[in-house]
């Protein structure tokens, strides 16, 4: 079967490293375009990686799951860091609380989230791509496509055209494949969150950190600063406000172009909201500054048409205050190789994809409805709601240690196909 992946990010090039390695032609077709970048640059050096963003993304074994059989796993251990709690507390630091980010008695290797730079994730799903044949075509954005019962045929902004058996939508949150496929009005909307990004190296600057992944709240400003440990030397930090998008935050997630202005402006901010020095001192020192806007993708029903179906961001965006849009972006990986495997005849099409939506639909919207409702304990209006919100989420995390409060990070998506099978 061949396959026409739209979208090179994260879960398009993980998609395409699963397929191939089971014998399907994957092709990867990505709007980025390097010429572009080369000239934005400006003189200065080109990532020539589209994951390269600053930022950082932590994995949960749900996630981890799917590399391990994709046999990526080793590789992105030795590039991250494991974080097996994460600690939380008020802007100041005070009121710290360790959160069980294990899940009790999975395998070793992925039993604790990874810490890794999305730059070095990236990197080792390109190469892994590039070992199984895949190619990758940049500078081909989506404008059209159309379908028969048995082929698709995908036009790009520079007059080219793609051919194949399925059409893949793995292009984002803002997925042009969703809008052409379902709709323009299904539109990610805009939360009010702003974000920047950035990546400090801790041992050049001679900086230390004591946690692995911290997290500083002000519910009642609105304010959030992360902290993630992605090696023993580097650090990749999340600050996030509610304030209009800065005008030169992209969904493309291009790097700040004046860094020294940029890290000592937000250096001077979040030294006003109340962080530690030691915690100031790694944005001032950031070698990397990215701004974001925070998006959330309403619910879809559906995410299969024919032959054109949609994975990760552009299927279920979300707000990311779970950290697991990426695992189900992987858990939507792990399932449709499985089906493509265990439903191999072209006359089995439909089911695969109905299956598919049977058990990511469902799973997506309960994790996304998460999300939304912890993202709604971040922050409030008022003193007294704040103080709750606290309270409920400190009742939430100890909930999550006693082993009471099922974590997403706990699913898993063989069992759940298992099932759907079973029931047809
Ligand atoms: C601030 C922040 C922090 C996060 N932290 C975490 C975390 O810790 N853990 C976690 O699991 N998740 C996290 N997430 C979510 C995670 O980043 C996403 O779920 C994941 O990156 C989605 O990958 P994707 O490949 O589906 O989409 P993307 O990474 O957005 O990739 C889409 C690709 O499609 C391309 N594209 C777009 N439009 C077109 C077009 N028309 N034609 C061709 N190509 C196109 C883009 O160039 C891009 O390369 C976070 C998200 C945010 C915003």
């Amino acid at each position: 079967m061949k396959f026409v992946i739209v979208g090179a990010g994260l879960v398009g090039a993980s998609l395409a490293v699963a397929l191939s390695a089971d014998g399907h032609e994957c092709v990867l077709y990505d709007r980025f375009d390097l010429v572009e970048a080369a000239l934005q640059a400006n003189g200065r050096p080109v990532t020539v990686s589209f994951g390269d963003v600053g930022g950082h993304v932590m994995i949960q074994t749900n996630g981890l799951r799917i590399l391990k059989r994709m046999g990526v796993l080793q590789q992105v251990l030795d590039a991250g860091l494991i974080s097996p709690t994460v600690c939380t507390s008020k802007m100041d630091g005070t009121k710290p609380l360790r959160v069980n980010m294990f899940v009790e008695g999975e395998d070793e290797d992925i039993k604790n989230p990874v810490q890794i730079l999305r730059s070095l994730l990236h990197n080792i799903l390109m190469r892994a791509c590039d070992s199984s044949g895949v190619r990758c075509f940049t500078g081909k954005k989506l404008v059209s496509f159309t379908q028969s019962a048995d082929a698709v045929e995908c036009k790009f902004e520079d007059g080219s055209v793609a051919h194949g058996d399925f059409l893949v939508g793995a292009d984002g949150v803002h997925s042009a494949t969703r809008k052409l496929l379902f709709g323009p009005d299904l539109n990610a909307e805009f939360t009010g969150v702003v974000g920047y990004l950035g990546c400090v190296d801790l041992k050049m600057n001679y900086l230390d950190v004591d946690h692995p992944t911290t997290f500083h709240v002000d519910r009642l400003a609105k304010r959030e600063v992360v902290m993630f440990r992605v090696s023993q030397d580097k650090l990749a930090w999340r600050v996030t406000e509610y304030a209009e998008p800065d005008k030169e935050a992209t969904d493309s997630w291009r790097a700040y172009s004046n860094l020294p202005k940029e890290s000592e402006r937000l250096a001077n901010m979040v030294e006003q909201w109340g962080l530690p020095q030691k915690y100031v001192e790694c944005v001032r020192k950031s070698n990397r500054i990215t701004p974001v806007t925070i998006y959330d993708l309403p619910d879809i029903p559906k995410f299969c048409e024919g032959r054109v179906f949609l994975i990760g961001d552009a299927a279920h965006g979300m707000r990311p205050n779970f950290g697991q849009g990426l695992s189900l972006g992987l858990e939507d990986v792990g399932t449709l190789r499985e089906l493509f495997k265990k439903f191999p005849a072209p006359t089995d099409y439909a089911k695969v994809l109905d299956l598919y939506e049977k058990t990511r639909v469902p799973r997506t919207h309960n994790i996304a409805g998460r999300s939304r409702g912890m993202a709604a304990t971040v922050y409030s209006d008022s003193a007294f709601g704040a103080n709750l919100n606290h309270f409920k989420t400190r009742l939430f995390y100890l909930g999550i240690n006693a082993g009471i409060v099922p974590h997403p990070n706990m699913y898993n998506y063989e069992d759940s196909l298992a099932a759907a099978v079973k029931e047809l």
